[in-house]
């Protein structure tokens, strides 16, 4: 039997985890599944729990108001360090590119246990963008013994920087299990906190720590112009809480009788929202995996992306902050027939919903074989 620490500490960890989770737990022969939460999101990371039924074994408590990120880091390193020693796990699982990814990484390094990276591969190739994603998940890359990279383009980037051929293995993403298994119980019908919609309704989400300060400005005063053009549209926006986005939102686009701000909503309702939406304007990772598989187009609110595949494959349009071409691509999505048709309708290009499967396979053969 083979102990395995998944560590998890925001909102989309929960997501892209609960599915290998699940399947650890369904191969108890074999495995050991215990949860570690560094609570690095709250709240959201608890609303998510929730959906997913993930009950962590262990919690820590290493958010502190308005925190920096080498405080932040450095107590995950040393809470983590001391769980290692306690449960002495065969291997973690982390998953994406934030500070719980990398700091467990390095604790885990330091305590030579085993280390598996669900979502590997992902860049930029700008290490400020996003901040401080790219370098957390270039450093994990590099501590990782599995390196489960989603698509093509993720082995070949970690080909690129040197990981070795054996420890890479493409298994898809498995944002698309979560989204299949959370859209077999999805039952909801509208948000209690907004008033029945327009027909076409565009859908925003918008937090990264690179666009707080003027590009947010922008893109705020982008949307409530368009709304104004947009006198039949919906635009619904589940805010999020960090108060760098969420005081210049409210700001600017309260008020308008066509946006509505909503608080985050959970797992179970945002599939209904990105289902019910036209289109999704987004600089979320996640958001850029999970449109194509629901067939909305994307426009996203970033300069570089780490998902090229869903920019190349024609489903989502690549906008930064500039008013000029978040305002062209929203208007021509919102005209265009057949210029929507198109962008709606590629292949999902981020699996079919069997990565955690395999993934779990792949650390079975591992353990069944080599130990
Ligand atoms: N999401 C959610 N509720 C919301 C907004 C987003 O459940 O109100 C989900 C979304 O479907 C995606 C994930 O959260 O799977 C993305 O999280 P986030 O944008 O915080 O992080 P990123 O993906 O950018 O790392």
């Amino acid at each position: 039997m083979k102990r395995i620490i998944t560590v998890l500490g925001t909102r989309p960890e929960v997501i892209k985890l609960a599915p290998v989770i699940k399947e650890l737990e369904r191969r108890p022969h074999m495995f050991e599944s215990i949860v570690l939460a560094t609570g690095q999101h709250d709240e959201l990371l608890k609303q998510t729990l929730e959906v997913f039924k993930v009950i962590p074994d262990h919690a820590l408590k290493v958010m502190r108001r308005n925190q920096a990120l080498a405080s932040l880091t450095s107590r995950i390193i040393q809470d983590i360090d001391k769980a290692l020693k306690k449960y002495r796990p065969d291997a973690i699982l982390v998953q994406g590119d934030t500070t719980t990814v990398m700091a467990a990484s390095l604790a885990a390094f330091y305590n030579r246990i085993t280390i598996g990276h669900v979502e590997a591969g992902l860049r930029t190739k700008d290490k400020y963008q996003p901040f401080p994603e790219e370098i957390n998940r270039r450093l994990t890359d590099q501590l990782a013994d599995f390196a489960f990279a989603p698509t093509e383009a993720a082995r070949k980037n970690l080909l690129r920087a040197g990981v070795p051929k054996r420890k890479i293995f493409i298994t898809g993403n498995t944002v698309i299990d979560a989204l299949l298994q959370v859209s077999s119980f999805d039952k909801r019908e509208t948000i209690p906190e907004i008033p029945p919609l327009q027909e076409r309704m565009i859908l925003i989400t918008a937090h990264r720590r690179e666009n707080f300060g003027k590009p947010f400005l922008n893109v705020f005063n982008t949307l409530l112009d368009l709304s104004r053009d947009l006198k039949d549209v919906s635009f619904v926006y589940p805010v999020h809480p960090n108060p760098n986005v969420f005081k210049m939102a409210h700001e600017i686009l309260s008020g308008r009788p066509n946006i509505h701000l909503i608080k985050p909503v959970n797992y179970i309702d945002f599939i209904w929202l990105m289902r019910r939406a036209h289109i999704i304007v987004t600089d979320s990772g996640g958001v850029q995996e999970e449109g194509p598989s629901l067939h909305k187009p994307l426009v996203i609110l970033r300069d570089k992306t780490e998902r090229p595949e869903v920019v190349k494959a024609g489903g989502a349009i690549l906008v930064g902050s500039s008013k000029n071409r978040i305002r062209q691509a929203v208007l021509r999505l919102m005209t265009d027939k057949d210029f929507y048709r198109q962008m709606a309708n590629i292949p999902n290009p981020y699996g079919d919903g069997t990565a955690s499967v395999k993934i779990v396979n792949i650390l079975e053969e591992h353990y069944g074989h080599y130990h």
